[in-house]
């Protein structure tokens, strides 16, 4: 079945829409358009079309968009799509393999702090990894691993506030035996009792995620996603449930375990097993329970996906690894990791991907938002969560002027504080200082500032020897990769002596008694010590939905055992689902304008290469 998305009523500024199946007769590249809607995007004589170009294999080019089959074709524009209510903003993403580590600072009485035994979710292995469900860490096992968890990272995602996690109850999930109010005993969650309170938090999420609740709508008589059985492996927060009660809309099946060991909100995790869904996961798992999670999605009598979405790639490889007949049955796979993405064209290269894929991390509306706006809103609050500090006039070095430097200096800047600009490319020093941030070294300026912040996606950033410069209560935090930009490890030294001040916060002090405060360990700062706004998230989430539904009604043959970007049209498909939140007024062009750009009235408006 292939679908398309209709305006039913534009002459309402909120028009009723619906989906319509659209069943080609012929598998055309405008797939799954009505031959008005063909027409209607057919770009106008002798305009070529820039978006539809032959798809080289993943390993020799930048991923391409292939053609839609849940066309935006005549997504109305701003103001004449669906109304979502613009109420109060709130909370966290993933996107990507966010906040997969999470090690312990252990104190000694004598206040020295030593590194405890990380819990790590280890990269895959799977050749030599047996898993052993049987062998389970005894409960006084998981009840120390639940401690430590709690302590290192109970406040990631906090926005979405624990009402009911009861540090008493320490049994595991896997030892209880739960039912939902229907009867099914089909899921794994903490505590079904807490789904009121999850429900609590879905509903104040669903506020913020507009173009989800107008795919609903719209789904009401068409459901592109029936008979689709998607298996899910991503953070289970209130953002998470409102995309899987949106697929499950759209006419999915859907099984969902975490992608995260600490992320998973319990109460949402338990509202959603309470409304039917097959939900494996708790806050706390040991990477025992990660793996029998994953694998109770997946190994079910009775049941066989045939979509997978994925955020870290650790779901497809254990299907790969385990189960590797029922790649027979999945017809694509949407990742939305920069790890599970980077996975996934390694198979593409090796030549062993065995269905395609959907490169949702590098689609615009996720790098461009996610990276820069996510950042902007949520530096600031992970700062003032674990420091109370005040902004106006502190002196912040920002190393890497990316997306992600541009939204945490933008955000210092209005604050008042005083700014300064690492980079190595001279682009975006250029930008840096035209923007109106001192370009320096960060040698030339860690002994004056306040507040160093690493956004640069590389390693060893921050080094001992700039540690051992900062001034006194310089703080430390990373807002780029994982846990490599400031070389944490260099000061595990005993003439160091590390304090846990608070969660999260740790000060190390050096023997002359200058202390530096260093925020999440060097982890990512927001996701650890603050949360993320809904709304950015909602983008990511629709994103994944709309590739959900492109690679399940996609023609035989229309994507090949590769890895692909949405098409561009679906991009902004995207991006016009979210504008009514704001009232904003989008200007169509006129035919003789269109004609003149060579553009179809209806989008794509821009070439692959353009850079936003
Ligand atoms: P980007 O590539 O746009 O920006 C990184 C910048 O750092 C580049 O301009 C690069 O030239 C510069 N750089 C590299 N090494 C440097 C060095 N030694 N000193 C100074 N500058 C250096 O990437 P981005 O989108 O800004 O993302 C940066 C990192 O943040 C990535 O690792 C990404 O995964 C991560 N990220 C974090 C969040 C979050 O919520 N915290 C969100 C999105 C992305």
């Amino acid at each position: 079945m292939s679908v398309q998305v209709v305006s039913a009523a534009a002459s309402t500024k909120v028009p009723e829409v619906e989906l319509k199946d659209l069943s080609p007769p012929d598998p055309e590249p405008q797939l799954g358009m009505s031959s008005a809607a063909v027409a209607a995007m057919a770009p106008p004589a002798g305009a070529g079309d820039p978006e539809t170009p032959a798809l080289a294999p993943a390993a020799e080019r930048p991923p391409a968009p292939g053609p839609a089959t849940f066309s935006p074709a005549a997504a109305p524009p701003a103001g004449k799509v669906p109304q979502a209510s613009a109420m109060k903003r709130s909370d966290p993403h993933h996107q990507h393999q966010r906040h997969r580590d999470g090690g312990e600072a252990l104190v000694s009485p004598d206040g020295t702090v030593t590194e405890a035994p990380r819990t790590v979710k280890k990269q895959i292995q799977f050749a030599d990894q047996k898993q052993e469900f049987n062998k389970r860490p005894t409960k006084i096992g998981r009840r120390s691993l639940s401690r430590s968890i709690s302590q290192s990272s109970t406040d990631s995602y906090s926005s979405a506030a624990s009402y009911t996690d009861s540090s008493d109850d320490e049994t595991s999930p896997r030892d209880k035996q739960q039912k939902n109010s229907k009867g099914s005993g089909d899921f794994c969650v903490k505590n079904i009792k807490q789904a009121e309170f999850g429900r609590r938090e879905i509903e104040i999420a669903e506020q913020e995620m507009p173009a989800l609740m107008a795919l609903r709508k719209r789904a009401q008589g068409e459901k592109p996603l029936a008979g689709a059985k998607i298996v899910g492996c991503t953070h289970i927060t209130a953002q998470t449930a409102v995309l899987m009660e949106t697929l499950s809309a759209l006419g999915a099946q859907c099984r969902w375990a975490a992608c995260n060991i600490y992320s998973t909100l319990n109460e949402v995790a338990a509202a959603l097993a309470e409304s039917g869904f097959p939900v494996f996961a708790w806050k706390g798992e040991s990477e025992d329970d990660f793996w029998w999670c994953i694998d109770r999605c997946v190994n079910v009598e009775g049941w066989q996906p045939n979509m997978i979405l994925d955020d870290g790639g650790d779901l497809t490889h254990w299907i790969y690894k385990k189960y590797p007949n029922m790649f027979k049955k999945i017809k694509g796979i949407v990742e939305e990791s920069v790890t599970g993405v980077h996975r996934l064209y390694q198979l593409s290269k090796a030549g062993k991907l065995c269905v395609p894929a959907m490169n949702v991390n590098d689609s615009v509306t996720k790098q461009k938002f996610d990276n820069l706006y996510c950042c902007r809103e949520s530096i600031l609050d992970g700062l003032k969560r674990t420091t109370d500090m005040m902004f106006g006039g502190k002196q912040v070095v920002v190393c890497g002027y990316g997306e992600v430097g541009k939204g945490c200096c933008a955000a210092l800047k209005a604050m008042g504080s005083i700014v300064y600009v690492t980079e190595i490319d001279p682009i975006c020093a250029l930008q840096a200082c035209m923007d109106g941030f001192r370009l320096v070294k960060l040698n030339e300026v860690i002994r004056q500032v306040d507040i160093v912040i690493t956004c640069t996606g590389n390693k060893n950033v921050v080094t001992r020897e700039h540690l051992d410069r900062m001034k006194n209560s310089c703080i430390v935090c990373n807002m780029g990769h994982s846990n490599t930009e400031i070389d944490v490890a260099s000061l595990r030294t005993p003439e160091l002596t590390w304090e846990r001040v608070r969660s999260q916060v740790d000060h190390v002090i050096w023997p002359d008694g200058k202390r530096i405060v260093l925020l999440a360990e060097g982890r990512l700062l927001n996701l650890s010590c603050s949360t993320v706004p809904t709304f950015v998230l909602s983008i990511t989430a629709t994103t994944q939905a709309l590739a959900l539904i492109e690679l399940y009604n996609a023609p035989e043959g229309r994507y090949k055992q590769d890895v692909y970007l949405l098409p561009k049209k679906m991009d902004e498909y995207v991006a016009s689902l979210h504008l009514p939140t704001f009232d904003a007024h989008l200007t169509e062009l006129t035919d003789e304008q269109a004609k003149y750009l060579g553009l179809n009235k209806n989008g794509p408006f821009k070439p692959n290469y353009y850079r936003y």
